[in-house]
Order: structure tokens, then sequence, then C-alpha cells
């Protein structure tokens, strides 16, 4: 497929009339995605702490580490109770995530992941994301390459694109600065894809990003994705989502500045906003096979809206969602409702692995019993 210009996918992002873009980005989809499906996951999300360092101005979840009567770190036992749980509802994939926190380094990481393997060998982990990983190396004194094989060999599966937000070091000074820079995070990701790990990028916009930077964002996870080495499955998704705000020190800021969301801004409802954003990315991410549309923030009927610009998958019913609803999402979904969504916009739901597999039957089995 043919790559887009920069300047033309701006150009289509911002004037193109909506249906002009849905039905070029639906006809993007079915090049990708012949068949009339639509996949979908069950898995579970567990925050191993809420203590981190990097204190990102857009997250109401986190606390210091040395605020010690808040912090938790997720006990085994907690682990098991939670996975007994995942099972029951038919999952088999845990997606870890949790805050840089500076006493948990890769030998705690190590011993956690093989402890979560003898509960379950089966369980998948799709776990930390490229800033952890960077501040794991840091605070370890390990290169990013041992973090990474160092893990997999105690039982990391696959590498959310957690912390990508806007990947642009402008926006990161403001919004997360603490954090690991682009830089970094793009490193992790294609040392991940040389090492043949499975990875997702993300994006999440609406806060102090210019639509350039979100572009230029789109742009830099395409041009890493070329760089991956041929038959290694890199980027299995593109997934993005509006920043929730609610109550987050950000929104003072941007209420201080005077600053206005750039949808606002174009004069775009939330709606629209994110059926261009998918759209655009469907049709910029030629080398990217399925767009997830997050329905965690928009809620269910505008992501399944977003099936028939780009979209090819729902992601996870994501059982115990806790960093995004801190900032004010609201939404849940169960499997049935999943399903039901996925046909009502004329498609037949597919249960899915992470790495894009076929659930186990069992899997559906044990689902229609629950
Ligand atoms: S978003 Fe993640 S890295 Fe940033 S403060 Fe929250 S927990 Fe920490």
């Amino acid at each position: 497929m043919k790559e887009i210009s920069f300047s033309e996918a701006l150009s289509l992002y911002l004037n193109a009339p909506l249906e002009e873009l849905r039905s070029m980005a639906d006809t993007a989809r079915y090049s990708h995605i012949p068949q009339k499906r639509v996949s979908w996951q069950i898995d579970r999300n567990v925050n191993i702490t809420n203590a981190c360092v990097s204190g990102c101005r857009f997250c109401n979840f986190h606390c210091k580490p040395i605020e010690k009567e808040k912090v938790f770190v997720t006990t085994l036992d907690q682990y098991k109770s939670k996975i007994a749980e995942m099972r029951r509802l038919g999952g088999d994939q845990l997606l870890l995530q949790g805050g840089l926190h500076p006493d948990l380094d890769i030998v705690y990481y190590e011993n956690l992941f093989r402890e979560l393997k003898k509960i379950e060998p089966s369980l998948k982990l799709n776990a930390l994301g490229p800033p952890e990983i960077a501040f794991i190396s840091r605070i370890s004194g390990t290169s990013c390459e041992e973090t990474l094989s160092r893990l997999r060999e105690a039982g990391l599966d696959t590498l959310p694109g957690a912390g990508a937000e806007i990947l642009s070091d402008r926006v990161r000074k403001i919004i997360s600065p603490g954090k690991p820079t682009a830089t970094e995070w793009c490193n992790v990701m294609e040392i991940a894809h040389k090492m043949g790990i499975g990875t997702t990028a993300t994006m999440v916009y609406g806060h102090i990003e210019t639509m350039e930077e979100r572009m230029a964002h789109l742009f830099t996870i395409r041009d890493l994705q070329s760089r991956r080495p041929e038959e290694t499955p890199g980027f299995r998704a593109f997934i993005s989502w509006p920043m929730q705000l609610k109550g987050t020190l950000l929104v003072e800021m941007m209420e201080e500045r005077g600053r206005q969301l750039p949808r606002i801004c174009h004069g775009w409802s939330e709606e629209e906003e994110f059926l261009r954003t998918i759209a655009i990315s469907r049709i910029v991410l030629h080398n990217i096979t399925h767009i997830q549309a997050s329905w965690l923030t928009v809620g269910l009927e505008i992501a399944k809206k977003s099936l028939h610009y780009g979209a090819d998958d729902m992601g996870s019913i994501m059982i115990e969602e806790n960093v995004i609803s801190a900032a004010g999402a609201s939404n849940t979904v169960t499997a049935d409702e999943m399903q039901q969504a996925i046909r009502e916009e004329g498609f037949e739901p597919w249960l899915r692995r992470q790495d894009y597999s076929p659930a186990d039957p069992v899997i559906l089995r044990s689902q229609a019993i629950s």
C-alpha cells in the first residue's frame, strides 16, 4: 500500500469531510482484515504498585513512594485470587502495569513473573510498558537488552505500548517531566522488536499537544514499525484514546495557561475527534495490521461506530482498570455486551489472544458457563 506523506495526512485529518475519511479508512481496514469480523479479548489489568516517582500531571492513580500510608504493592495472594477470578470469566492474560517504584528492581520482577507462571503455567503476561523497562534498567544497572531478556526468561510474553502519550519531548516535559523520554520509549520498543517480542503502540491525545505533534507521533510509530526485523511481530496493534483529565493537575495547569483542547480549536465534537483519529491512524499506519477501538474512555457506542472508520478490534473487556478510571473514565463492559455491540454493527465477534491467534475453545466454553 502507498505510504501517505506527512503533509497529505495532516491535511486529510484536519480538512477532509468525515465521510471521505471514513471511506478511505474502511477500504484500508479491509485490505488488512478482509473478513467481516471484529476481534476482542478477555484479560485483567492488575496494578503492580501505585508508588511512582514519575509524577505525571495527568495521573490521579499514583502516589509518591514516601507516602507510606497510601502505597500498595500487590501481594502474591492477591494475584492468586485475581487470576482465579479472571479464569472464571474466561480470561487468559494479565496486563501488568504499575508506577515507577524505586525499590522494585529487575530481581523483584523476575521473581514476580516466575511466581505468577507457577500459579498458572498457561497464563500470559502482557507486562510493563517502555517507561517501566527504561526505569527498571536504570535502577538495576542493566542494559535495556538485558532487562528485557531476563524478564522474558522469567515469563514476560508481550510488552504493552503504554506510556507513549504523545512522543514529543516538548509535550512530555510539561505533562510528565519525570517519565522516560520519547527517545527512550522508542529505544525500548526497537530493542523489543529486534528480540522478537510482540508489542502494541498507543497514543493519548487531547491535552497540550498540537495537531502537528499528534501527526508526528503517528509517523514515529510508522517509522519504528518499518525498522522491525522481518518475520517479527513488532507492533501488532495501534490504540489511541482521549486523555482523561478530570481532577488532574494538568487540567489546572491548562486552565491557568488559558489553553484549549485541540479539538475545540478545530470545532470537533469528542466523537468526531475520535473517529477522525481512528481513521487517520488506519490510513497512516499501513504497516500495522490492527487498529483498536478503545471503548474505555469514549464508551461503547462511539467505539463501535469506529468499526466503520478503520478499527477492526475492540480490545479487552478489561476486568479491573484503575489508572484511566482514576481520571474520570467510568465505562464498563461485559463479555456479552461486547459481543452484542460487535454484532449490532454487522460484524462477527472473534475472541482472540494478545498475539491475535484465536482464543482457546476452552476459554469460550468457560465463558459460556459463567
Ligand atoms: S501515569 Fe504511570 S508513570 Fe505516570 S505517574 Fe501515573 S503511574 Fe506513574
